[in-house]
């Protein structure tokens, strides 16, 4: 099956070829990049990130894709060209990987990204697809976690929870977005929420050495967060949705007060932002109160569990 499925891919692949040596060779060969290559890794595992028999093979090879790309669009990197590893099953392989490479290929096409290589292989166990993403680092600089400092807005791209209803398949990852804003503004720090906001947010607040301060009642609550709350009847809220939700692939972003009011304010933002808290000196996560103070809160999102 391999042989076949190779010539397949690389007959399929050579038309969007724009590096030194793409597919088909022992491996790639990309141009020297001046100021930094920007790599990046995600495995997407069946029965964790997808459900092969319930979602369409597209769908897959779409996400498998996205979520990388929405690694690179946190560290405001231009995509260039990603690896892709499959691991399929036995039993209707070749379709599931063929489907998997059509549903990837819009996407890899509207990003500029060439696929320059990966492996196939084919076992008893079930399909796992892991995509190795390269980037060009942006003149200005990467986008790093560690930048944010006290006094900073937290502005997040987009309407936030209930992408498992469809969104976490479907979604635009924020490439265009973050380097239209680190060109344009003075970003200090910026994440992906692949894992939940109060989860990320933590994060990258740990790696900046500071705290950050939530007005909950800002956090910009999607339409999906209302619908599963009201679905699922759990006592899980909209906006604990919001704030948990894995997969919502929006950016969080570490911004100067003054850069951020001209973001806010801007008239041709690409995608709507909002400020829902503040860096602080002391540490940890926090939710505003209505007096001014303020009182833990704490972190939730999607974790792997190891034993
Ligand atoms: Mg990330």
């Amino acid at each position: 099956m391999e042989r076949d499925f190779i010539r397949w891919l690389s007959h399929r692949v050579r038309s969007q070829t724009s590096v030194p040596v793409g597919i088909g060779d022992d491996a790639a060969v990309l141009a020297p990049s001046r100021d930094g290559l920007v790599v990046t890794t995600d495995m997407l595992m069946d029965g964790v990130d997808f459900d092969s028999r319930k979602d369409d093979a597209r769908r897959i090879g779409r996400k498998s894709l996205a979520v990388n790309l929405s690694d690179l669009a946190a560290m405001a990197a231009r995509p260039e060209a990603a690896v892709i590893a499959l691991a399929l099953p036995r039993s209707g392989g070749r379709a599931l990987g063929e489907g998997i490479y059509e549903g990837l290929f819009p996407l890899a096409s509207e990003f500029g990204v060439t696929i320059v290589g990966g492996d196939t292989n084919s076992w008893d166990g079930p399909l796992v697809i892991s995509v190795t993403a390269l980037g060009r680092v942006h003149s200005r600089g990467p986008l790093l976690r560690s930048g944010a400092r006290p006094d900073d807005e937290i502005l997040v791209t987009g309407m936030l929870g209930g992408s498992i209803l469809g969104r976490h398949f479907d979604f635009t990852p924020r490439v265009r977005e973050a380097i239209w804003l680190h060109e344009r503004f003075t970003l200090h720090a910026g994440i992906d929420i692949s894992d939940g906001l109060s989860l990320d947010l933590a994060r990258l607040a740990e790696a900046s050495g500071c705290g950050a301060v939530v007005d909950l009642a800002q956090v910009p609550v999607s339409p999906q967060a209302h619908e599963l709350a009201s679905l699922r009847a759990d006592g899980v809220s909209a906006l604990d949705h919001a704030l948990g939700d894995g997969e919502d692939f929006e950016l969080v972003l570490a911004v100067p007060p003054d850069e951020a009011h001209k973001i806010l304010t801007s008239p041709s933002l690409p995608v709507p932002i909002t400020r829902i808290g503040r860096f602080t000196h002391e540490s940890g996560l926090w939710k505003l109160l209505d007096d001014g103070s303020h009182e833990p809160l704490t972190p939730v999102g999607f974790e792997h569990r190891l034993a």
